[in-house]
């Protein structure tokens, strides 16, 4: 069967696809393939693509994004983007992942913030199925810093921010911050970027409790972006909207988008409503 152009396949095209008597795991692990065809990997030249099957009953694809003359930092696992990929199209809880290699250790950690981490189940390359928790034994989370919430779970955090009611880039970064999950440092973030074709793309930070394997919200964007099959180094303007707060993407992505870009980010500082 063909493979979908977007990085997406909705529900009964997904059971369209399911082979009598066959299970959804069969499904993904044959559209890994699609999935690294995702792929922009310039320094390693090491493509991974991964697939989420999502409550919803849909398909996603996601793989790793890597940019040349930025910091390794800078880069997006396959995981890390299919996750993004399934939260930013409204997917509520991701059930089963299959990956072209095993999950590294920050990936793992980075899925352990999945409000669904305790029943992912994970097909990868070369094994038979397996958990989160028999990948990640004696691990920290969300649980161990007292957070009830979990990533991928609808949010509005109705942050008030000097925004121009006619600057439509300006209004999708603050609606993307709006939905970020930042429950450790409450510093909301979302960003919005344009290309010379008027695309716009927007991305959500995404945070975990180790800190570290967070999800930046330029990372989230760029890899919808890649997932679009748009070029990042086509990106003609960005905005940041973000909550104040004791952490700030702001010098991070603005160095990140002059080494991708060569473009400046644009930035407003959101705080949440005074009548919360
Ligand atoms: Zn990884």
């Amino acid at each position: 069967m063909n493979a979908p152009r977007e990085a997406f396949i909705a529900p009964r095209d997904v059971a369209a696809r399911m082979p009598i008597g066959g299970t959804i795991d069969t499904v993904m692990r044959e559209l890994l393939p699609w999935a690294s065809s995702f792929a922009v990997v310039p320094v390693s030249g090491f493509a991974v693509g991964a697939v989420a099957f999502g409550a919803s009953g849909a398909l996603y694809a996601g793989a790793n994004l890597e940019f040349a003359g930025a910091p390794l930092s800078a880069s997006v696992h396959a995981e890390q983007a299919v996750v993004a990929n399934a939260w930013l199209r409204g997917e509520r809880e991701i059930q089963a992942l299959a990956v072209t290699a095993t999950p590294c250790g920050h990936c793992r950690q980075f899925l352990n913030e999945l409000a669904s981490a305790d029943r992912l189940a994970i097909f990868s390359a070369g094994r038979g199925p397996s958990t989160l928790a028999e990948l990640l034994p004696a691990s920290f989370g969300p649980r161990d810093l007292g957070v009830r919430a979990g990533l991928l779970e609808p949010a509005d955090h109705r942050l008030a921010a000097p925004v121009d009611p006619d600057d439509a880039l300006a209004l999708a970064a603050l609606g993307a911050a709006d939905a970020g999950y930042a429950p450790y440092t409450r510093t909301y973030a979302g960003i919005a970027l344009t290309d010379a074709a008027g695309n716009v793309v927007t991305g959500r930070y995404a945070e975990c409790a180790a800190y570290n394997p967070s999800l930046p919200a330029l990372q989230c964007a760029l890899s919808a972006m890649t997932l679009r099959r748009l070029d990042t180094a086509s990106i003609t303007a960005a905005v940041m909207v973000e909550a104040a707060g004791p952490s700030s993407q702001r010098t991070a992505a603005a160095a990140a988008l002059q080494a991708i870009a060569g473009i400046p980010l644009r930035y407003v500082a959101a705080s949440p409503r005074e009548d919360r």
